[in-house]
């Protein structure tokens, strides 16, 4: 019950700020992310319509996506480690961190048809966090665009954490740019996946497409 009406207030608010944004709501989806919970949580959430799971860690998306309906979508938008590679490719519907030809290679050896994948930026640099520097990310999407079975579709971004959500405004708005100035150059960056719990509101007046909720949804992680 916690969970249906947790998703219901956080359906509330992406609607609200995509009307606020001038959006269609449509143009946003809600990633559950759901790392850290059982299987159950997730059953609730889809049993409330809820299609689209995100996890961080490749062992616990390989037993959750076996565990539950065929019919969930999940996202993996953990760091890519290669050797995790054969859990996260066969199963996911997007993976939100794709940096490297190395990691693109040991993904399409697993994956049964072309895997959808996004860029993530390290907007801020930030040492402590994965992530391509802004200056290098279009290269790198053309790049990785040319290895068959691989789709590019977008751009990610984790702000760094700051008390006002509002801080992250500058961020987001960087990496919508980033992925416009790709799209001039013919790389199809629609997709963006940008704004968690804190910031989701923020990010889709900066054009999220993929907004990847936790704590709003499901409580504190432990
Ligand atoms: C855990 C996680 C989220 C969800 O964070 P919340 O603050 O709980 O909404 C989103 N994105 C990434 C990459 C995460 O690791």
């Amino acid at each position: 019950m916690a969970i249906a009406s947790a998703l219901q207030g956080v359906r509330t608010r992406i609607e609200a700020a995509a009307r606020d944004a001038g959006r269609d709501p449509a143009g946003i989806q809600l990633i559950a992310v759901s790392k850290t919970f059982p299987a159950e949580a997730v059953a609730e959430a889809a049993a409330c319509d809820q299609v689209h799971f995100g996890e961080s860690y490749a062992q616990e998306l390989r037993d959750k996506a076996a565990a539950l309906p065929g019919a969930l979508r999940w996202h993996f938008i953990g760091r890519l480690q290669t050797n995790k590679a054969r859990y996260i490719a066969p199963v996911a519907h997007r993976v939100h961190a794709l940096e490297t030809v190395h990691q693109a290679e040991a993904l399409v050896r697993r994956a049964p048809g072309p895997l959808r994948c996004l860029v993530p930026v390290n907007a801020a640099g930030e040492a402590s966090k994965g992530g391509l520097p802004p200056r290098e990310v279009l290269d790198r999407c053309e790049v990785l665009s040319k290895i068959e079975g691989i789709e590019i579709v977008g751009l990610m971004t984790l702000p760094p954490w700051s008390e006002d959500p509002q801080d992250a405004a500058p961020w987001f708005a960087q990496v919508a740019d980033l992925a416009a100035r790709g799209r001039a150059r013919g790389i199809p960056l629609h997709e963006l996946s940008m704004g968690m719990s804190h910031d989701f509101e923020v990010a889709i007046h900066h054009g999220a497409t993929w907004v990847r909720v936790g704590t709003a949804v499901f409580g504190e992680r432990r």
